[in-house]
């Protein structure tokens, strides 16, 4: 499968399913970089690196750099070391990166290349469902110790390599983390693929791989049109936060790594139906969604030491936010996102009904 995006600043290709390692042979040739840097995490690292090596060139030109699991991987230490590692052997501007691993490494890896002499191409070889998200659309960067996501930059990749047989060691929950988004993505952009996972996705852990290529190709395909429309976030862009607004607050109240980034979400995404539901009068079963959705091993209501007061003081220092006032994504209507700002009244109001439902 294959699927072209389509931004003002780049287009290049995503090769989904069994074919993308010989895809990802075919453009090194093409390509002829001078010499590659693989970055990749301990676990990635361990698992898969010799089925990656097996594609890529036998030579001294090519590199592999180790770093730490999840967000430890996007520290600032840790980008120096990089940057230090690609000078030591000599990468030019006529390398690329290659960044092996779920978001964290490819944000990582993209934001070392967006700013490796100024920028040096970069391409994306997948590993979690998450990643048919971070790996689209160009955005890199690391975290700051105040706050996540914070230092970064726009670099859209030459081309993302999903060969969808990496996944097949995923976790549980890493597997619910993506397939999050994956349902954020059907319900900002497309009811018939909403109703296709509602129909087809029952356990997650059953899911054949001709599903699963095809659920990751809709959600690139999503993510692809947002992106091609608003590259840098000036506007629809923030349609793609539907749930993120409480779904960052309740990751970061749970500590990183109790609750994934998109199990977050995903109960974000109810507060944000319910909201939607009050304030714009969205037709929507929202029960059917919750009792879906727990049946998959989400949680659809709030952590038990989560009120009000921690959430709001979150949601108003979200990025996205202006002034200290919520912004949220609500629908209108499946595939009908609008951006809204919601008083403080609604948002206590919807959410006390939210927490005892
Ligand atoms: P991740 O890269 O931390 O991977 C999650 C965990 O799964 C890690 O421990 C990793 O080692 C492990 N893992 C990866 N592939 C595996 C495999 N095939 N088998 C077994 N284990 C595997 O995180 P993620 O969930 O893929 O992505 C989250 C990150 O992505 C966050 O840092 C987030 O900020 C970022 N993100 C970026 C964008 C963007 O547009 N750039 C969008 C969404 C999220
Ligand atoms: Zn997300």
């Amino acid at each position: 499968v294959e699927i072209t995006v389509e931004t003002p600043s780049k287009k290049y290709p995503v090769f989904i399913g069994n074919s993308a390692l010989t895809e990802l042979s075919n453009h090194l040739q093409q390509r002829n970089y001078t010499k590659l840097l693989v970055i990749t995490d301990e676990k990635v690292g361990e698992l898969h690196l010799n089925t990656l090596k097996d594609v890529l060139p036998k030579n001294d030109d090519v590199f592999f750099f180790q770093v730490p699991t999840g967000e430890k991987a996007k520290q600032f230490s840790v980008y120096e070391q990089c940057l230090t590692f690609a000078l030591e052997n000599g990468l030019d501007r006529k390398s690329c990166i290659i960044a092996f691993g779920g978001g964290a490494v490819g944000d990582l890896a993209g934001f070392t290349a967006a700013t490796y002499m100024r920028g040096i191409p970069f391409i994306q070889v997948p590993t979690t469902i998450l990643a048919h998200d971070s790996a689209v659309g160009g955005k890199t960067g690391i975290n700051h110790p105040l706050g996540k996501n914070m230092i970064g930059s726009f670099h859209q990749p030459e081309a993302v390599f999903y060969y969808t047989t990496f996944l097949k060691t995923l976790p549980a929950h890493e597997i619910r983390s993506g397939f999050a988004e994956a349902v954020k993505h059907s319900l900002i952009a497309d009811r018939d693929f909403y109703y296709y996972l509602l129909e087809n996705i029952q356990d997650l852990q059953q899911v054949d791989e001709e599903k699963l290529n095809y659920i990751l190709k809709k959600g690139i395909e999503i993510k692809a049109a947002v992106v091609a429309e608003d590259e840098r976030e000036s506007g629809l862009r923030a349609i793609l936060n539907f749930g993120h607004t409480l779904g960052h607050v309740i990751e970061a109240t749970a500590g990183y790594g109790k609750v994934t980034h998109g199990e977050a979400v995903m109960t974000g995404m109810v507060y944000a139906l319910y909201l939607s539901e009050e304030v714009l009068g969205l037709q929507f079963d929202i029960e059917t969604f919750k009792k879906w959705i727990e049946k998959l091993g989400y949680q659809s209501q709030l952590p038990k030491d989560f009120n009000f007061e921690l959430g709001l003081a979150g949601m108003k220092r979200d990025k996205k936010s202006y002034a200290n006032k919520p912004r949220f994504v609500l629908l209108e209507d499946i595939g009908k996102p609008v951006i809204q700002e919601i008083s403080e009244d609604v948002l206590r109001s919807v959410f006390s009904s939210f927490s005892i439902n």
